[in-house]
């Protein structure tokens, strides 16, 4: 079991691993190897940095509390792949960054602070950097929501959004008692695949937007969520899936959303 010497803040969503298995179990689903990148966000205690160190060509980590610099030096002791960068990574230009490295496959393998689990996604697409896979643990109920299925009750924007982009797999369940202090939540390790083949959205933005005011009001249907836009033009796309206008943002999968979105913006 790892032991830390260190101040725990709360408010930086420290929660550290403990068991060396759980973590091998991480980086062993991610399938990094030796001429692989890896960008780790908060290696913390550097449990999974050292790890990654020894699978991978090169880490780079990016760490916002700066006063654990002496324990992941003291952890880190002699591992000549891995830099820190102790930095806010919502602030970084990864791009930039990862472009100081030669690879064959990135990769991007955390033990994410939880309060930006959804920022740090939305970062990584934004950056356009193909990513080979892309493993996270997450908060359990996060971990579900991402990985549903239309219909269910944690389907929601994010689901869509998400699913837009990636195959989303939830690999195993973590007990919250495997950190260090023990969070109240459990968690779950949760890995995106860039998707081989998607529909092209004509325009981002304008698809972020359409999704989100679909969701905007649960209980209410696709006629009132979405009556500032032509609803003519959104009836005859849900006809092509079997649905009318009565129907709820949580039961459209993906496509259907691609589909409203590029035939308003045309
Ligand atoms: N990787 C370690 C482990 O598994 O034991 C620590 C994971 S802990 C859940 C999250 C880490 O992210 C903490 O070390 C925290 O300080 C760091 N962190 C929080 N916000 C951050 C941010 N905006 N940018 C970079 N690191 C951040």
């Amino acid at each position: 079991m790892e032991k830390y010497d260190v101040k725990f803040k709360k408010k930086l969503g420290q929660n550290f691993l403990k068991d060396k298995n759980i973590v091998r179990r991480i980086v062993d689903t991610s399938g990094v190897n030796n001429s692989s990148l890896v960008v780790e966000v908060g290696p913390g205690g550097g449990i999974m940095t050292k790890e990654l160190s020894a699978k991978a060509k090169n880490v780079l980590a990016y760490e916002i509390d700066s006063e654990l610099e002496s324990e992941l030096a003291l952890k880190l002791d002699g591992l000549s792949n891995v830099d820190i960068l102790f930095q806010d990574f919502l602030e970084a230009d990864i791009v930039s960054d990862v472009s100081n490295y030669t690879y064959e496959k990135l990769f991007f393998v955390s033990n994410v602070p939880y309060y930006i689990t959804t920022p740090i996604i939305l970062k990584l697409i934004k950056s356009n950097l193909h990513f080979d896979n892309i493993v996270m643990m997450v908060q359990k109920e996060v971990g579900e929501r991402f990985s549903t299925k239309p219909g269910s009750r944690e389907y929601g924007s994010i689901t869509v959004l998400l699913n837009y982009f990636f195959d989303i797999k939830k690999e195993f369940f973590v007990s919250k008692k495997e950190f260090v202090p023990v969070p109240k939540v459990d968690s779950v390790v949760v890995s995106f695949k860039e998707k081989k083949k998607k529909l092209k959205v004509l325009n981002f933005d304008f698809f972020e937007r359409i999704i989100r005011d679909s969701f905007q009001y649960k209980r209410k249907n696709i006629k009132n969520n979405l009556k500032q836009y032509d609803l003519n033009v959104i009836n005859n796309v849900l006809k092509k899936y079997g649905y009318d206008l009565n129907v709820r943002a949580e039961m459209l999968n993906v496509d259907v959303f691609v589909d409203i979105c590029n035939e308003l913006w045309k």
